[in-house]
């Protein structure tokens, strides 16, 4: 097996989003400054014996740039030469090779070309996709990080979905990978990736159940943005535990530092 970690662009917002009361006040620092940062945007491509696995397919071109509306809180910078498409073209991966695509979520940062991905079997916590395709059909996406355009794209492109039915814990999709239900705290229902390495060794990807380090603590931080608090509580303790049962390496959803730590793109652990 080999697995790439790819580097899809990053977005820009304020870090308290991350981590709720980072920049907190004091008697000192009565009024403290926001401090606007950047986060990776991430994927996993692993190559198995058989064919490939995709788990989550970044943002799609369209939320790069300067956007319209000023006051959106978390921009995208990404170019085409480094979005997914073009990624897996370095790789030599079509996305017709691509035979699972395991979805963290539906945000727009994990959705924008999910779309591509005709031939597989596109994986995703069922109440993941029964609440934000409720929203979707009453049209109450509101400003926040599910995108029409994506959903639009992706029921477009008559994908087959299989839903895991929430509550599970794990569910082996080939030798060595498995999808991992962190369940509600980020969004209704987050799934998690195990990858099992003969050389490297097991990695726990958590995508934004955990977006950084801090988040795990201990003692667990919840983030500025979140949906549900209780569960997300629930959720980093239990990703803590199954990172050790598992003698996992905790890759976190969108942490700068640790990114820069990884062999990520052409590169690849093995
Ligand atoms: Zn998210």
């Amino acid at each position: 097996m080999k697995m790439h970690i790819l580097n899809l662009g990053k977005m820009y917002l304020d870090e308290s989003a991350l981590v709720a009361g980072i920049h907190g006040g004091s008697l000192r620092n009565q009024n403290p400054v926001a401090q606007w940062v950047s986060i990776p945007v991430q994927a996993v491509l692993v190559e198995y014996d058989g064919g490939y696995l995709l788990y989550d397919t970044g943002c799609n071109i369209r939320e790069a740039g300067t956007p319209d509306d000023e006051d959106t809180p978390s921009p995208f910078e990404g170019t085409e030469d480094i979005l997914l498409p073009a990624q897996l073209a370095k790789l030599g991966v079509d996305p017709s090779d691509v035979k699972y695509v395991v979805m963290s979520h539906l945000h727009c940062d994990h959705a924008g070309y999910l779309y591509l991905f005709k031939n597989a079997e596109v994986i995703v916590a069922e109440d993941e996709f029964a609440n934000s395709m409720k929203l979707y059909g009453l049209r109450g996406f509101g400003p926040g990080p599910y995108k029409y355009a994506d959903f639009n794209d992706f029921l477009a492109a008559e994908l087959n979905f299989r839903l895991l039915p929430d509550p599970y814990r794990d569910y082996e999709i080939v030798p060595g990978i498995k999808a991992v239900s962190f369940g509600s705290g980020h969004t209704f229902s987050l799934t998690g990736l195990l990858v099992s390495l003969p050389d490297s060794g097991n990695f726990l990807f958590t995508a934004d159940a955990l977006y950084r380090s801090e988040n795990l603590g201990p003692p667990v931080r919840i983030p500025g943005l979140i949906f549900d608090s209780l569960g997300y509580v629930k959720s980093a303790d239990y990703i803590a535990k199954y990172a050790e049962e598992n003698n996992a390496k905790i890759i976190f959803g969108h942490d700068a530092r640790q990114f820069a730590t990884l062999k990520t793109g052409t590169d690849y652990y093995d």
